[in-house]
């Protein structure tokens, strides 16, 4: 039996909760079926910070919540439906409870609870997979989940919280991020809940338990078996969770951030004067500024940034083997991006900018003529500009002249950026 925590033992109120949620829990409610609020949304409300969305479980099948929904809903996802409740430009995700072991990542393979549930899988003439919803009941549910704070409901039928795993509300109250079950066993289920751990600790200054923290740095080398689709999608949600530093700190006393930017690591493993820890560091800080100003942050900054050191390593090389600077830049780009994508997917439209944002670094200082006033029309000019404050900063370039004239003539109107630049020379 769980623990319960009744709706005067908590801070919940209903006034916390985004309209749209209530507005899923509610109609579920009245079809008779159960529905709950779980994960982030629970773990975010009781330490009084603001979720960054609302998820909704319940014992309805995808199909039953199309029917209460209709056009409103739709159902996604072949190997787990979901259902996708729409209010205007707000989405709610509705999950029906899973049963165990219904959810082993594809890429690691092996399904237990094979037998058991075979009824219910719809495979095609090949044997291939076409649905995995074993669906099973909240008790079912809560063990799937990453960790104890992760793993609590909320219940719209009463305003109770429900801790399954006994331990949920006390590593709210200690701060702590705790596994479900046994860590290792875990972690080789899906090797992301150790990049996971280290962004709840650092996002909610929480600190890994002992048992959950003891064998990633060991089990750090599975993160080479997820796909590097998925792993794109991991680091930027690392890196722009908004405590981008905290989350460098720990994957690289955790042995992770090796498996993530390998070429970075590597520099970083042999630097002698600091440069490339503090240009990293350098980009982080701005990102997390960025974040907590609401301002955007494009993906292809942060790889400009992880990968500009290993870039000017390998062009450096090449100059040497007597490759001119452009060709050498040229080469040293493709191929560092190359590597980097055997580890994280970079989308075309991010490796096409990250090439921009370096080889402008290369055009900044040549401002004569009117190559200012293109320069600053490029689509890429913001980025390099940034990126180039943060090499200053970093004290890779000791180009802050350039910097400020740059941001000086940006501050100008266009008349007076003529004559600001043509008293170059
Ligand atoms: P965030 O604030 O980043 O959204 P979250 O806890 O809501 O944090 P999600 O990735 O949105 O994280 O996942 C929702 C819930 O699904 C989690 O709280 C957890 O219960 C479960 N979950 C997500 N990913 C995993 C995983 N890899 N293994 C087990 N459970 C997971
Ligand atoms: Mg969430």
């Amino acid at each position: 039996a769980p623990i319960v925590l009744s709706r005067d033992e908590h801070n919940i109120s209903r006034s916390d909760l985004d309209k749209s949620a209530l507005d899923v829990l509610y109609p579920l409610k009245r079809a008779g079926y159960d529905s709950y609020l779980v994960g982030g949304c629970v773990r975010d409300l009781l330490l009084g910070l603001e979720p960054k969305d609302f998820d909704v479980v319940t014992n309805a099948e995808p199909e039953q919540v199309k029917k209460v929904f209709q056009r409103r809903c739709r159902l996604i996802g072949r190997r787990f439906r979901l259902a996708h409740v729409r209010f205007g430009r707000d989405m709610i995700e509705v999950a029906t409870f899973r049963g165990q072991d219904s959810d082993k990542p594809k890429e690691r393979g092996t399904f237990f609870g094979r037998k058991k549930f075979a009824q219910k899988r719809e495979v095609d003439e090949s044997g291939r997979l076409l649905q995995d919803n074993i669906y099973g009941t909240i008790e079912e549910d809560v063990w799937r989940r990453d960790f104890t704070v992760n793993a609590l409901y909320y219940s719209i039928k009463d305003f109770s919280i429900l801790d399954y795993t006994h331990q949920g509300i006390n590593d709210i109250d200690d701060g702590l991020i705790r596994l479900i079950g046994d860590p290792e066993t875990r972690y080789r289920e899906d090797p992301v809940r150790m990049i996971r751990a280290v962004r709840f600790a650092a996002k909610l200054g929480f600190q890994i338990e002992k048992k959950t923290e003891k064998p990633i740095s060991e089990l750090a080398p599975l993160l080479q078996d997820v796909s590097n689709a998925r792993m794109f999608e991991e680091v930027l949600k690392l890196f722009h969770s908004g405590v981008a530093v905290q989350v460098f700190e720990k994957l690289r006393h955790y042995h992770l951030f090796e498996h993530l930017f390998p070429q970075t690591e590597e520099i970083l493993a042999t630097e002698s004067e600091g440069f490339p820890r503090m240009l990293v560091i350098e980009a982080l800080k701005s990102t997390d500024e960025r974040i907590r100003s609401g301002k955007s942050v494009n993906p292809a900054f942060l790889f400009s940034a992880m990968l500009w050191e290993p870039m000017q390593k390998r062009k450096q090389e090449l100059m040497d083997q007597g490759e001119v600077h452009q060709n050498a830049m040229f080469t040293a780009a493709n191929e560092v991006i190359e590597k980097q994508i055997a580890q994280t997917a970079i989308p075309k439209r991010f490796t096409a900018q990250i090439r921009e944002i370096w080889s402008l670094q290369y055009r900044l200082p040549k401002r004569n003529g009117d190559k200012a006033k293109k320069l600053l029309e490029h689509n890429r000019f913001r980025a390099a500009y940034d990126f180039l404050g943060i090499r200053v900063a970093a004290g890779e370039t000791s180009e802050q002249h350039l910097f400020d004239w740059w941001t000086e003539y940006q501050e100008k109107t266009p008349v007076e950026r003529v004559a600001f630049a043509s008293d170059l020379k």
